[in-house]
Parts: structure tokens; C-alpha cells; sequence
């Protein structure tokens, strides 16, 4: 059978694309590589060893990065999951692609997508997802010639009707218990066992959801970080449950923190796994391999948990990491990325040609080694549900953030205040000028943007099981994802 080597093979493109392809240059140019894309949901970058932390939590996330390139301050567009999963795959910001809360939205049929785009280069397409705002009803199975629910939704037993928290929505919150992990696995191996034998490449999205709350992750990994704890937390329930707040022990917090650590540990075996299954295929010089997210989640850090709250680092910052040998050397890139630059960059690294919607721009030229210096690229970010209207604009140094229902406005001086602890206000001297004007250019680009755009987010149409169970846990106005 033949495999999906980098070894010259007559691309199965259209003729525009095949000159395109032949003009785009790169190792890598004609090849037709495979991607998989892992989309870890809510996974800290802070909290992985390649990133620095001190905890083992992601051995083979971390031998995966130092082989490829890692970005170290990757910021996502959303700090929840269904407008981040649809800036992913469209690379606009939220304003743009208008899937800004749930129920109501879902993407346009008429963008594009990073999927459709190598649906339409050819490539066999699949993704398997194990969250609820992946439901293809939001528009985000555009592209995937399979598209595979993997979300856990029965009903576990867990639900005391004494308790108003634990009665909200027993069905949602049964999403967020137990793992998926396992299963999300298992579909991948069966798709992967027909791709790999197939004459065309294949595209791959991986949406692993155990980092996601609830902090439950299988033995060995439940005790994994603390082994020793007695205490009465559990991390079961750990955004519904206000019993668990900024206000316990710190011994309880270390512990739940313990927790998503385990998950983080559990689904990192996951990546390993699947880059063992491209190692025995023969197919790790093939692939485009990317770890990514599509936002953090606060573990008190601001005195509160969860996501979807605010645009604060802990809840934006998202990890990249970018594996394909021969095409893409070892390297740390220092300056700023935005999420919106990956689909841009998959699609040059594979030879497909760009998309003129989107509104990032390629890492490819960095990754290749083709300029000197790395990116450094200003990212906006924005929160538009659960009753909040904001929208940041970061660099490398500082962020300025606007409440667009007041006109409020602050701004964090990253170098001096990393945990953005102390807000400021614009000062005539100077202070927060220059991240203001650039916020007001990425407003202006905005407005561009929307404009070329093939028009707005249609109404969604889920499916009465899933709106139901949204809408009653306060998905389509409450705070949570
Ligand atoms: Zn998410």
C-alpha cells in the first residue's frame, strides 16, 4: 500500500492549484503532507513543561516541541469554545465570523473553512470532537467527510436534588464528567487505519475535551501530583460546585490544580499515543503535526475559576506547537502569534492556496527559516456572551481592554505586571497611547474585515435536545465553556 511519504507523487490537484503549488517553494512544496491537528480544549500553556512548568505534565507534548517549533505566546481569539473553534477554522476574530454566543449562531456556510479547504485540495478530511459546542449545529463540521461525536451525555447519577447547582442540567454536566479521552483515541485509530493505507493525505482534527472541568482524570493520573491529599475536593463539578471557590484553603486549591494537572498528564499519553500510531504507519516525516488550544481557564487567579469570564492571560493564552521535519526546524519563537495565523500557515505549508477571507497571516516564511527574526503580531480578543462585551488588544508588552457597554477602558503594562493585577487609565503622558492606537487599527482592520467577509453567522439550528440542555444550564446566558 502506498503511504503518505514526502517522496514525489503526482499531486491529485486541480491545475491552478498544482501551479500554485509548484510556485510556493519550501521542502515541503507539492508534497502533500497529512495534517493533524490537536486541539486541546482549555489548555494552559503555563502548565506544560515546554513551556516551562515545573511539573512532568506533558512528556510527550514536550520531546514533540523540542523537534518542531514552539510559540510562546500564541493568543487566542475567544476564551471560550465554540468562537474560538470557529476562529480556528475560519481565522477571522469573533466580530467577523459573528458566532459570538450560543443557540442563536452558527458559522456561515459560506466561509471557507481550514477543513473545506483541504477537502476541496483532496485530502480525505475527519474530525473527532468531544465537547458540545463542537456539535456540528454551530457550523463547525463544515469540510470533515466524517465528523465524529464524541461528547459523553448520559446522564451518570451525579445529580442530587437537593442541591439547585447539581439539578442544573443534568445532561450538559455530564458532558464535562468522566472521559473522553479514550474514546476520541479509539475513533482516530479507526480512521486512521483506512487513511494511512489510502493514496490521498489526509487532514485530521483531534478535539481532546479531559482538560476541559471536570478535573476527573483516570488513575494512574487522579493521584498522579498529590497523592496525599485528604481533603473533601474532588474536582468533580468544579464550575458548578460553589463550594469550590477563591475562598478555600490553598491546600484545596494546590489540589484541584493537582487535578487539571493529571488531566493535562492523561491526555498528553493521548498525543503520545497517536504519534506512536504515525511512527509505525512510517508517517511522522509526513505530517504536519500541531498541539494548540482554544483558550485557557482561570484557576483563581483572579479570584474566580472557569472561563468565558474574561480576557485575561490565564484565559487567552494558548500553546502552538508546530512539528514537520525537513520543512520546519527546531525553534522557539518568542514574539507574539494570534490563532487566526494557523489556518493561514497550514494551508502554505501544505502548498494550498490562501484563502482571501481570512484576516491572519502565515507563520510559514518564520517556520521555514526564510526571514530573520521572529513574528511579533498584535491579537485582538474578544468576549461577546454570558452578558459581557469586550475586546482587548495585546502585544508583546501590553494589553488594552474595552468594556464596550460602558466605554470603560484599562490597560496592563505586561513587562511590570505579568499577572495583570494592577489596571491602569490612559494618561495624556503617554501611558497605554500606543496600545490604544493599535487597539483602534485592529478595530479599523475589523470593520475590513467584515466587509469582505461572506456575510454573517446564520441562525443556529440545534437540535432541540442540545438547545434544551444549553439553554437550562445557562450556556446561552450563563457562564460557563
Ligand atoms: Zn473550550
Amino acid at each position: 500500500m502506498i503511504l503518505h511519504r514526502a517522496a514525489p507523487r503526482l499531486p491529485v490537484l486541480t491545475a491552478p492549484l498544482l501551479a500554485l503549488c509548484g510556485a510556493c517553494g519550501g521542502e515541503g512544496a507539492g508534497a502533500r503532507p497529512n495534517i493533524v491537528l490537536i486541539s486541546i480544549d482549555t489548555l494552559r500553556p503555563d502548565h506544560l513543561g515546554c513551556y516551562g512548568y515545573g511539573r512532568p505534565t506533558s512528556p510527550n507534548i514536550d520531546a514533540i516541541a523540542a523537534q518542531g517549533a514552539l510559540f510562546e505566546q500564541h493568543i487566542s481569539s475567544a476564551p471560550w469554545t465554540l468562537p474560538a473553534h470557529a476562529a480556528m477554522f475560519t481565522s477571522v476574530p469573533d466580530s467577523v465570523h459573528g458566532v459570538v454566543d450560543a443557540v442563536k449562531f452558527r458559522l456561515s456556510e459560506d466561509f471557507e473553512t481550514l477543513p473545506e479547504s483541504f477537502q476541496s485540495a483532496g485530502y480525505a478530511t475527519a474530525g473527532f470532537f468531544a465537547g458540545p459546542y463542537l456539535h456540528p449545529a454551530f457550523g463547525l463540521g463544515q469540510g470533515f467527510d466524517r465528523y465524529v461525536d464524541c461528547v459523553q451525555t448520559v446522564p451518570d447519577g451525579h445529580v442530587d436534588a437537593d442541591n439547585e447547582w447539581s439539578m442544573r442540567d443534568p445532561v450538559l454536566r455530564a458532558s464535562h464528567h468522566g472521559v473522553t479521552n479514550d474514546k476520541v483515541y479509539a475513533e482516530w485509530q479507526r480512521f486512521f487505519g483506512e487513511a494511512s493505507t489510502e493514496d490521498e493525505p489526509f487532514f485530521a482534527f483531534v478535539h481532546l475535551w479531559d482538560v476541559h472541568f471536570d478535573f476527573t482524570p483516570p488513575p494512574p493520573y487522579d493521584t498522579l501530583f498529590d497523592p496525599d491529599y485528604d481533603g473533601p475536593f474532588t474536582g468533580r463539578d468544579f464550575f458548578y460546585d460553589p463550594a469550590i471557590n477563591a475562598a478555600i484553603p490553598e491546600r484545596d486549591k494546590e489540589h484541584i490544580i493537582a487535578l487539571y494537572d493529571g488531566e493535562i498528564a492523561w491526555t498528553d499519553e493521548i498525543v503520545g499515543r497517536i504519534r506512536h500510531d504515525l511512527g509505525a504507519a512510517g508517517l511522522l516525516e509526513d505530517t504536519i503535526f500541531v498541539i494548540t488550544a482554544d483558550h485557557g481557564t482561570e484557576l483563581f487567579d483572579h479570584g474566580a475559576k472557569g472561563h468565558r469570564t474574561t480576557l485575561y492571560d490565564e484565559q487567552i493564552h494558548i500553546p502552538l506547537i508546530v512539528h514537520y521535519p525537513g520543512v520546519v526546524s527546531a525553534a522557539r519563537f518568542v514574539g507574539q502569534t494570534r490563532m487566526i495565523d494557523l489556518g493561514p500557515t497550514l494551508r502554505d505549508l501544505a502548498g494550498l492556496p490562501a484563502v482571501a477571507t481570512t484576516m491572519g497571516e502565515s507563520l510559514g516564511p518564520h517556520l521555514r527559516g526564510e526571514l530573520v527574526g521572529g513574528p511579533d503580531r498584535p491579537a485582538v480578543s474578544e468576549l461577546m456572551s454570558v452578558g459581557r462585551n469586550l475586546r482587548s488588544l495585546r502585544t508583546s508588552s501590553g494589553k488594552f481592554v474595552v468594556n464596550h457597554d460602558d466605554g470603560g477602558s484599562a490597560w496592563f503594562d505586561l513587562g511590570q505586571d505579568p499577572g495583570e493585577l494592577q489596571p491602569l487609565m490612559l494618561s495624556p503622558e503617554g501611558g497605554g497611547a500606543g496600545l490604544k492606537r493599535l487597539y483602534d487599527e485592529a478595530a479599523e482592520e475589523i470593520i475590513s474585515g467584515l466587509s469582505r467577509a461572506p456575510g454573517g453567522a446564520a441562525a443556529a439550528d440545534v437540535p432541540a435536545s442540545i438547545q434544551r440542555s444549553l439553554a437550562a444550564n445557562g450556556y446561552a446566558g450563563g457562564d460557563d465553556d
